[in-house]
């Protein structure tokens, strides 16, 4: 047996040490032990190989616009609006593809080879539109990238924007978005909901929703989404970003809510950094974290995704591209600390938020798409607390980013002489 890429003795998520055999752009073999010939091999040294890092919710037509026209002064979600709002018309083709581009030689960087980017559709020109889908086509030998035609301004709240939505999933766009709580009414918002789901239910689409990104405990458009996703037959292909609203809301109430979610089998994804940047920002003290109900979701078994949403845009003037320093934020704020929830946070920026996006051949399996990840630490919960770097990046077979792994020389009397803050405890 021959393999175009072999990586010796790596460890997998689930703690077994495993070689895996790669040919052509399929994953051929994994076996504790394969002794053939290969391309090229790649020694793991025991760090964990896990397949790439997933975003389920991203803008990336605003991506590394900070700073244009000007900063986001108050930092809340709607000056960011208003500050995308200004700049929307100064948009090129060219600016939003080259900013796409340097953005996702970042993500290859650090692993992250699927991304769901929602386009801002309510500018009559399209151009972002038309950007990013020459985009997810030159980036498609190495990362996924999935479209959700986002109507920003409101479905109804802009006057062209429901047309616009249409064309752009002309174009070929893959999913169909929306923004509930930003209607005029909430009776637009729960109008809007079902108009959306219909489109989608028509087209054979799945669904995204911006939806009660809020801290109004009344944001309820979530309960109108799982309703139309049952009525509708759209179970599994629905997902709501964001409902923060939730956080808020009055535990009755959600005690309901919930089952209803889980039946519809609507997803969620939070996206903890902007959701503790942004919510709360009418409060005093106490302050509300303003992130969704993240264990209490999981507990009712609804599937959740963790997104990084923003990188340097009107809405968070921070971000790298790395799903680590996601997990890490959604860890604390959701205070999912027992071992078996720390675990959870790696797998809600990798194979959950792939299930979500429906990534068919994702995985580390045999016959599966051989993309991963090499990374330095020992198991997932040691890559979220060291925000592990990525020493191997593997796209469809080829190895598309290396890095050497750093460690830090120490001058101090009596102890080692290099520290690299891995736990290996003695005995
Ligand atoms: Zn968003």
């Amino acid at each position: 047996m021959t393999f175009d890429l072999l990586i010796k003795g790596g460890t997998l998520p689930d703690g077994s040490v495993a070689d895996i055999g790669i040919s052509g752009e399929t994953i051929a073999a994994i076996a504790p032990s394969l002794d053939a010939e290969a391309g090229r091999v790649i020694d793991a040294g025991g760090n964990l190989v896990a397949p790439p890092f997933v975003d389920p919710h991203f803008h990336m037509d605003a991506t590394l616009s900070y700073g244009i026209p000007r900063i986001n002064a108050s930092g809340t979600l709607l000056e960011g609006i208003a500050l995308w709002g200004e700049l929307k018309p100064m948009l090129t083709h060219d600016a939003v593809k080259s900013r796409a581009l340097a953005y996702c030689d970042w993500a290859v960087s650090m692993g992250l080879l699927a991304i769901r980017t929602h386009v801002d559709v309510c500018d009559d020109r399209l151009l972002a539109v038309e950007a990013l889908l020459e985009v997810k086509k030159e980036i498609a030998p190495y990362i996924d990238l999935q479209l959700v035609a986002f109507p920003q301004d409101g479905l109804y709240r802009s006057p062209t924007a429901r047309e616009n939505t249409i064309r752009a999933l002309d174009m070929g766009v893959d999913v169909v978005g929306g923004i509930p709580h930003f209607e005029r009414t909430m009776a637009d918002g729960t109008r809007s909901v079902t108009d959306l789901c219909e489109i989608a239910a028509e087209r054979g689409l799945m669904v995204d929703m911006h939806c009660d990104e809020t801290d109004d405990p009344q944001s309820r458009h979530i309960e109108q989404l799982a309703y139309e996703t049952q009525r509708l037959g759209l179970q599994g292909r629905v997902a709501g970003s964001h409902l923060t609203s939730m956080h808020s809301m009055d535990n009755y109430y959600v005690s309901k809510l919930l089952p209803l979610i889980a039946e519809a089998q609507v997803s969620a994804i939070p996206s903890p950094l902007i959701n503790i940047m942004l919510q709360g920002r009418h409060d005093t003290f106490p302050k509300r974290r303003g992130m969704t109900r993240v264990k209490e979701m999981l507990a009712m078994g609804i599937r959740v995704g963790f997104g990084q949403d923003c990188c340097l845009d009107p809405w968070y003037s921070l971000g790298t591209a790395d799903m680590l320093d996601v997990a890490f934020m959604g860890l604390h704020v959701a205070q999912m600390s027992h071992p078996a929830e720390m675990r959870k946070c790696f797998d809600m920026v990798t194979v959950d938020s792939a299930a979500i996006m429906g990534l068919e051949h994702y995985g580390l399996q045999v016959g599966k798409r051989a993309s991963l990840v090499v990374l330095d630490a020992g198991n997932p919960t040691e890559a979220v607390r060291l925000r592990a770097e990525r020493l191997c990046v593997v796209a469809r077979g080829k190895v598309v980013a290396e890095r050497t792994q750093q460690k830090t020389r120490l001058a101090l009397p009596g102890r080692p002489g290099s520290v690299d803050r891995r736990h290996r405890p003695a005995g």
